[in-house]
């Protein structure tokens, strides 16, 4: 869930950059042999035990060599015997993205671009502040839903990631940041915020962010992983069901009207549904508050009007949840890039519409931007998408299908 992103990068610098028959080469061998990327503890131990006829805590031991130790060499791996390692080579391959280049801004913001395959790439940025280090992380190449100020919708949807591909993303920067699990963690957050709408890929990313979440993955609490969407109402409610992660909600607007004209799937999902399902997600666990992200563009959501609106509609979410500040609220500038047709409003008006929701006892800060330098603020990461017309035409019709496209 990316809000605004730059255009598509050039086709030739990812097949240059990839070696395009390595990166041929290294995916048809994933072909071929089961992805341990792939797999959940759950799912893992099923496969051990299921495919591979082993007991399940070799499933463990091998999590942690990857997930620990950054080890994806089987062979490396020297807990387990020679007999399984030899099964696990013939069945299995460990296959991470692969790492086209990485830059690092000034103020420490680090940015990866990744190749998913030889035709889409996409970018993991991440920030770090004071003792904490954030990971923003892709759900899709592209996305379908079309968020007018939102830049990967103009590069249309061309696949969902599949879990590798996303904790794949968190492997990477984890090894590139000498993270260990337990000890010296560097990575403390991660927030799917990246391209795509992460609801839409319901399966893997929940798998994915089971991982994030294990102690044998990532060993990340619950609250320091956050799903953001645009408002898919029946996959908040889903996820409700199988996940306990923090939920941030793209808001936008206050208003049907506006919301609809800037986030098309609020046709689908109006505001009152949208806020029906944060209640009910919130109402699960006690203590459950929700973020509600709010990018300001320049006389088109940022008016005093919009802001009173915002405090309304949040306070009354305070309301039903029966709990203060249960609603959070995030303000991001817009970021501009080419083509758009929104602005970002002057920091005087960033700072009197953080005023009104102060004055109405809302902390409501705004997102500071970072990684300038490397082209890595939100709103100004790349991906590289192709056959993007033709998948886009296809993912809407599934929407559809499922009942949330027309919207999309
Ligand atoms: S849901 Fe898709 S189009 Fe909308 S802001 Fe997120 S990435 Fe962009």
């Amino acid at each position: 869930m990316s809000e605004t992103r730059a255009p598509v990068i050039d086709i030739a610098l990812v097949g240059e950059a990839v070696g395009a028959r390595d990166s041929v080469a290294a995916a048809a061998v994933a072909a071929t042999r089961t992805n341990i990327f792939d797999f959940d503890r759950a799912s893992l131990e099923r496969f051990f035990e299921e495919e591979l006829g082993e007991k399940k805590f070799r499933a463990q031991q091998v999590m942690k060599w990857i997930h620990h130790r950054y080890v994806t060499d089987f062979g490396e791996m020297t807990d387990l015997g020679k007999a399984l390692r030899a099964k696990l080579e013939d069945r299995a391959v460990v296959h991470a993205p692969q790492l086209i280049f990485d830059k690092e801004s000034t103020d420490g913001t680090h940015k990866w671009l990744l190749g998913m395959d030889p035709k889409n790439a996409i970018e993991t940025v991440y920030i770090p502040d004071k003792g904490r280090g954030t990971l923003c992380v892709s759900s899709q190449v592209g996305c379908a839903l079309n968020c007018q100020f939102c830049s990967t919708a103009t590069q249309g949807f061309n696949r969902n990631l599949s879990t590798a591909e996303i904790i794949g993303q968190v492997w990477v920067a984890a090894r590139h940041l000498g993270n260990v699990p337990h000890q010296q963690r560097k990575l403390t957050n991660v927030v799917m915020m990246g391209m795509g709408e992460p609801l839409a890929n319901f399966d893997n990313v929940v798998r994915a962010m089971s991982i994030m979440r294990d102690d044998l993955g990532y060993g990340l609490a619950n609250k320091r992983v956050t799903l953001s969407t645009a408002g898919m109402v029946p996959m908040i409610d889903r996820l409700g069901e199988v996940s306990d992660v923090s939920l941030a909600v793209s808001l936008h607007a206050p208003f049907d009207a506006l919301r609809s004209e800037l986030v098309p799937l609020n046709k689908k999902y109006p505001i009152a549904e949208l806020m029906d399902a944060c209640v009910r997600y919130a109402l699960r666990k006690r203590g459950t508050s929700v973020t509600f992200e709010y990018t300001l563009m320049k006389d088109v959501n940022d008016q005093p009007e919009h802001a009173r609106g915002l405090v309304k509609l949040l306070r009354e979410f305070d309301r039903r949840v029966q709990m203060k500040d249960a609603a959070k609220v995030n303000l991001i500038p817009f970021n501009p890039f080419p083509g758009t047709r929104f602005a970002r409003p002057t920091d005087e008006a960033i700072r009197a519409f953080q005023k009104q929701l102060n004055n109405a006892g809302m902390i409501a800060p705004v997102r500071r931007t970072r990684g300038d330098d490397i082209d890595a603020a939100c709103g100004q990461l790349k991906g590289q998408v192709m056959d993007r017309t033709r998948r886009s035409a296809e993912h809407r019709k599934r929407l559809q299908e499922s009942g949330v496209s027309d919207a999309a």
